[in-house]
């Protein structure tokens, strides 16, 4: 990582990164974001959850540097009219955490910038924390080395946390528990398996912890402007047939619809997963676009339902940011991939 570093020092010092900001100024940056850590998330998944410190220097780095941040909408309307702005960026966010309601909105109305949430809508509808990522951050947070579940009433057996074995059968077996079960069921595995680890479970919840917004919450700060689009009810895509895709969808947009009580037609991959023969299944569905988790600017050319996105976390530093929003890392990718195909 220090050569790369050094690397993007340099190439900025000699002044690549404002040569490729000219170049690949006609192109839409979309930026993706996931939650914003309560406690200390970001220690557990930098690539999920960002410091707000973090968050609101990458936004006045926006603001000070001449990006032009526009709706979803709008910046797909004008690429297609070929009016879109100089440097022209969309923010977004994955999922709908409650640190995006309660501290990244704050700071995006202080900059007036334009933001869209893909909520998935389960976890709302249910006010449950989500399973998967509360449960990991449970095993990585814990000092505690085996997971005796058999004491504790969810059956099971007891698993060595020390290694990455033992963690993988006990998350196995707590994810198969979690799915034979209700939303009510889910938490009170995680306040168990908290218990058991010596963690306590009502500091996270009271923090609002691997929480979604509520309806109430989405409906507040659609009402502020927010634009609240598509990510599935279930937040399963990638490998599921047209049946389930289409149910997931349809109640997804039966979900947010009322809330924004604007059109939701915008859809995100969750966890960025698609294959080609879905494409025209969400197009029969109505969405008009789509964006996953591919590196990659936004031309007039890019298929719609495959628009590439930068992710950014509390694993990337000002560097990094900088030299993916000045496009130095675009030019990179492309160079790459005119070398690959001849
Ligand atoms: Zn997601």
């Amino acid at each position: 990582m220090v050569n790369r570093q050094l690397f993007l020092k340099i190439a900025k010092g000699l002044g690549a990164f404002a040569l490729a900001r000219r170049f690949t100024r006609r192109s839409l940056r979309i930026l993706c974001y996931h939650g914003l850590s309560l406690d200390d998330e970001e220690q557990f998944q930098p690539k999920l959850f960002m410091r707000i410190d973090t968050f609101r220097s990458r936004m006045r780095y926006l603001a000070e540097n001449g990006y032009a941040v526009l709706p979803l909408r709008e910046a797909l309307d004008r690429l297609n009219d070929g009016t879109l702005p100089d440097r022209a960026v969309v923010i977004t966010f994955d999922d709908g955490w409650r640190g995006i309601g309660t501290l990244a909105v704050p700071v995006l109305e202080q900059h007036r910038f334009p933001a869209t949430i893909y909520v998935t809508t389960r976890d709302v509808v249910d006010e449950a924390p989500v399973f998967n990522v509360a449960i990991r951050y449970l095993l990585w947070k814990s000092r505690v080395r085996m997971l005796d579940l058999g004491s504790s009433g969810l059956g099971g057996d007891e698993y060595d946390l020390s290694s990455p074995a033992g963690r993988n059968r006990a998350l196995e077996y707590l994810g198969e528990l979690a799915d034979a079960t209700d939303a009510e069921g889910r938490t009170r595995i995680l306040s168990t398996v908290a218990g058991l680890l010596g963690l306590d479970w009502s500091h996270l919840e009271r923090l609002g912890m691997f929480r979604l917004m509520t309806t109430k919450e989405l409906t507040g700060i659609a009402r502020r402007g927010v634009d609240l689009q598509l990510h599935t009810h279930d937040h399963l895509f990638g490998s599921m047939d047209r049946a389930f895709v289409e149910r997931t969808v349809i109640r997804n947009r039966e979900v947010l619809t009322p809330v924004t009580g604007r059109p939701v037609e915008h859809f995100c991959f969750p966890s960025g997963e698609y294959s080609p023969e879905q494409l025209p299944w969400l197009a029969s569905l109505g969405v008009v676009s789509a964006t996953s988790c591919a590196a990659g600017f936004v031309t007039a050319a890019t298929p719609r339902l495959e628009l590439g996105r930068f992710l950014d976390g509390e694993n990337i530093d000002d560097l990094d940011f900088e030299a993916e929003l000045s496009g130095f890392l675009e030019v990179m990718r492309r160079l790459r991939a005119r070398v690959k195909h001849g």
